[in-house]
This record gives C-alpha cells, sequence and structure tokens, in this order.
C-alpha cells in the first residue's frame, strides 16, 4: 500500500492540503505502507524553492513523516517518453493557440462547447510540422483518444464506488506544456505509475481530473490506482480554501500560536479551527 502527497510549491500550504496530507499518511500508517511526497514543479515559472522548504516545515509540524520528496523537475524524460508513445499512436497534435485565442474563438455564441475548440486539430501534419519551431503545447485528441482506449474505463473512488470515466466533456485537454513534456495530467498520472502508488489521495475538486487520469492509464498500458477523493474545508465565507483569496496558510495559523500535533488531531476527529468550516455543516 502506497499513498503519496502531491503539492505544488507555488505558494503555502493551507488547512486542506494538510487534511490531505494527513488523511494520505494515515492510510498508508494503518496499513502499513508507505507515504511519499511528491513536489509537483512542473511549473517553473511559479514554483518556488522557498515554498518547497515551507511544505517539509508545514508536515513537520502536522507531525507526519514521508518518504522523499522527489521533484518532477527532475524526471521530465519520464513524461517525455510517455508524449513519444503517445505521438507514436497518432493521439496528440501541436497546438499553437494563445490563450487570448482560445479566448475569443469560445466566447462566439455556438452553444456549449468543449474546452478548446480543436482549432490546431484540424492542421495538416505538413502544417503542424512546418511552425514546429513556434511556441506550443500539445494537445490530447479526445475522441481519437478514446477510439483507441475503447470500451469502458472504470475506477473505484472511496466515497462513490466504481465510476466510469467520462473525459469527453474536458475536450482536447493539455498533455505538454508549452515550456515541459508534460501537464499536470501526463506527471500524475506517470509518476503514480512510475512510483507504485496504489491509493491517490486528494481534493473532490480533482474528481473530474482522475476520468483523465483512467484514460491515460489505459493507453499507456499503467495500472490504476484506488482514489479517495475527500471533501474540501471551506473557510468562514463558505468558500473554498485558495492562495488567490488570501486564505490562511498553515505558517499562518502556526504564528498565531497554533499547535500543530493539536491542529492534526482536532482534524482527525471532525474539528476544525474557528474560522473554517466543512460543506453543509
Ligand atoms: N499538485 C496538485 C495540487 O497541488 C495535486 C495533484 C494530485 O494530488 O494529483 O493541486
Amino acid at each position: 500500500m502506497v499513498s503519496r502527497f502531491a503539492p505544488s510549491p507555488t505558494g503555502r500550504l493551507h488547512l486542506g492540503h494538510g487534511w490531505s496530507a494527513i488523511l494520505a499518511h494515515d492510510l498508508a500508517a494503518a496499513a502499513g505502507g508507505r507515504f511519499l511526497l511528491r513536489i509537483e514543479d512542473i511549473d517553473g515559472a511559479r514554483s518556488r524553492a522557498e515554498h518547497v522548504a515551507g511544505i517539509g516545515e508545514d508536515l513537520r509540524w502536522l507531525g507526519l513523516d514521508w518518504e522523499g520528496p522527489v521533484f518532477q523537475s527532475q524526471r521530465l524524460a519520464l513524461y517525455d517518453a510517455a508524449l513519444g508513445r503517445l505521438r507514436a499512436m497518432g493521439l496528440v497534435y501541436r497546438c499553437f493557440c494563445t490563450r487570448a485565442e482560445i479566448a475569443a474563438s469560445l466566447s462566439a455564441p455556438h452553444g456549449p462547447q468543449p474546452a478548446y475548440p480543436g482549432t490546431c486539430r484540424r492542421l495538416s501534419a505538413e502544417e503542424a510540422e512546418a511552425r514546429a519551431a513556434a511556441p506550443h503545447c500539445w494537445r490530447l485528441d479526445m475522441a481519437a483518444a478514446l477510439a483507441r482506449a475503447g470500451g469502458d474505463l472504470i475506477w473505484h473512488d472511496a466515497a462513490a464506488g466504481p465510476v466510469r470515466a467520462d473525459p469527453a466533456p474536458q475536450g482536447d485537454i493539455v498533455i505538454a506544456r508549452k515550456d515541459a513534456p508534460a501537464s499536470y495530467h501526463l506527471a500524475a498520472t506517470v509518476d503514480d505509475a512510475e512510483q507504485g502508488v496504489t491509493d491517490v489521495v486528494r481534493g473532490v475538486d480533482l474528481f473530474e481530473a482522475t476520468h483523465v487520469h483512467r484514460l491515460l492509464q489505459a493507453l499507456l498500458d499503467l495500472p490504476t490506482p484506488r482514489y479517495h477523493h475527500h471533501r474540501l474545508i471551506l473557510d468562514a465565507t463558505g468558500q473554498r480554501l485558495a492562495k488567490r483569496r488570501g486564505s490562511p496558510s498553515l505558517a499562518d495559523l502556526r504564528a498565531a500560536g497554533a499547535d500543530g500535533a493539536t491542529l492534526a488531531e482536532g482534524l482527525r476527529a471532525g474539528r476544525l479551527p474557528t474560522s473554517f468550516s466543512w460543506p453543509n455543516s
């Protein structure tokens, strides 16, 4: 039994991250398994070394221990190999669109649209090759990928039970960023398999991502872990915790005098510090 906590070092951890880490840690501890830390830092522009150090401080403060970390920025060759396999299968294509171009085409009143309108899917192989030196990401041809995977793709969620993967509404998702041979989806899927993760614990905000990950597992012949999507902690106004909304970080709670071990025990018993709440409670 192997679980993991996989934060992105783009800011300090908040209480929701701490809760996720505690759940993943405790699941492994109860089974006599391993709990891994993985730093998801392929976004070089937003990742910061000081936040990596902060993650270790915060987890120690909560009384957790872990193996690792591994850094995704040091594992790009693994993702590049997976991208190469998807390219060889003809399931990905170069996309040269800017964010502004995509936004402009999506605001056209054509009813419900997939997230990306597929503009670059329609480039010929020669056209795409000719522009290959220009900045581009790689997108999954969702329809072709689903056809290739064939049949029902099932994954198991601890709370929801068996789930049939339905990634189609997400359209041609990004498989590799403009500046790296992977996106979150590809790197996380490859790493969970390569690290032997049997149980993925993460917030229910990533439930939809699992549809995509299940598809990638089928395409790349990777095992499917068990999933545990947990409820999200809310702030005093009932909103999800988020760095951009200025939610207090674990470091803020520590600076205000909180004790990490007491906080962790409280969370395990379903108790939150004041000014936080559970959904529908
Ligand atoms: N790195 C992601 C995040 O911080 C979590 C990825 C995952 O648990 O799969 O939101």
